[in-house]
């Protein structure tokens, strides 16, 4: 991993202080393509957040000058609401994921959370309301305590830790400066017990007391080898335990035997109540509940509405979803739709 933070040095420190967030982001995001810096304006103020509704108005993006990845994108997540994007492969999904965390700025058009525009407010305060669940969750070569907590680094993990035990501070641990961090469901919990309890929840806990040195076991090259799932029950486990209220999915590609495939659709299901969310999903049934879908082609909305409706209207997303009963006929399939076409 600190291999892939070398190309960040050349970006200096103000980069540096914003390595949490790329970790969060960096398979997800494939962000070492192409760092683009964005900056805080001068009177950049915090997001103050209401319900987390999210607007994406008429928003235009390319990668180069020339390109247009994303063509007059305009949709609305009400408060607590889940938009799920499908569609084939470079239509541009992950794009307006990253446009929502503000790796790029969009050429035409704004991204309003709860009526400020996102280019208005600091960085910091932006993505410590944003929960993010990518396809393949990093790990640092550290415990899975601080794997967990590394989530809300910054604002008190190497802090209260640092007071505990001042030996114990982590490697990868660089400040950002998380402003308006607010907990105010876990306030008077230990940060150990709300680090059990996020990992209880992400249905890990038992699968970590069997490690031989439970939430202190070291993860990664020099430790213990999780699969895929174990991973991406981290992942979630940092998510609720950051407790945004926007949550970003990127629904996992990857095979995982069907059982822990539904243990972790639930954990996501559960973690996504009541957070806006906004998700990728390459399975069509884990979405059929989901509030409104809008088929991504071309860098454009091709279809948009429930299931129910783009059932019945019979185009892409039908044929999508025949499609996938065709390729595999059990309600949690394998298939990877985003592959076809
Ligand atoms: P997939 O399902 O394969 O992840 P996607 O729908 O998420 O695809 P995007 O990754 O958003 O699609 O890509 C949209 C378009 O933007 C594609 O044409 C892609 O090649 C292009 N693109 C993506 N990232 C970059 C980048 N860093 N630089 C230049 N072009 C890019």
């Amino acid at each position: 991993i600190l291999q892939l933070y070398k190309p960040l040095d050349q970006f200096g420190y103000s980069y540096r202080s914003l390595q949490k967030n790329f970790i969060d982001m960096e398979w997800m995001l494939d962000l070492f393509e192409e760092p683009v810096e964005i900056k805080d304006k001068l009177e950049a103020k915090p997001l103050v957040i209401a319900g987390g509704e999210v607007v994406f108005e008429n928003v235009s993006f390319g990668y180069k000058p020339q390109d247009s990845n994303i063509k007059s994108v305009s949709f609305k997540i009400p408060p607590g609401r889940k938009l799920a994007l499908v569609g084939p492969s470079g239509g541009g999904k992950s794009t307006i994921l990253r446009l929502l965390f503000r790796f790029y700025d969009p050429t035409q058009g704004r991204i309003m959370i709860d009526g400020q525009d996102i280019k208005n407010v600091t960085q910091s305060s932006l993505r410590s309301r944003i929960g993010i669940v990518p396809q393949d969750t990093a790990l640092f070569n550290e415990t899975i305590e601080y794997n967990v907590a590394y989530g809300r680094i910054g604002q008190d993990y190497k802090s209260e830790k640092s007071r505990q035990s001042p030996s114990s501070s982590p490697k990868i641990a660089d400040a950002t400066e998380g402003e308006d961090a607010d907990y105010s469901d876990d306030e008077g919990m230990e940060l150990d017990s709300r680090i059990q309890a996020a990992t209880e929840a992400a249905q890990m806990h038992e699968i970590v007391c069997r490690f031989p040195d439970g939430y202190a076991s070291r993860v990664g090259e020099r430790g213990l080898c999780l699969s895929g799932g174990e991973k991406q029950r981290i992942a979630i486990a940092r998510t609720i335990l950051k407790n945004p209220p926007i949550l970003l999915l990127d629904e996992a590609t990857s095979a995982l035997d069907t059982q822990t495939e539904r243990e972790i659709q639930n954990s996501i299901e559960s973690t996504s109540k009541g957070r806006t969310t906004l998700m990728i999903a390459h399975r069509l049934s884990t979405i059929v509940d989901a509030d409104e879908i809008l088929v991504i082609q071309r860098g454009e909305i091709a279809e948009q509405g429930s299931h129910e409706e783009l059932m019945q209207a019979g185009g892409i997303y039908a044929s999508m979803w025949m499609q996938q009963l065709r390729e595999d006929r059990t309600p949690v399939g394998s298939s990877d739709l985003s592959e076809k076409e």
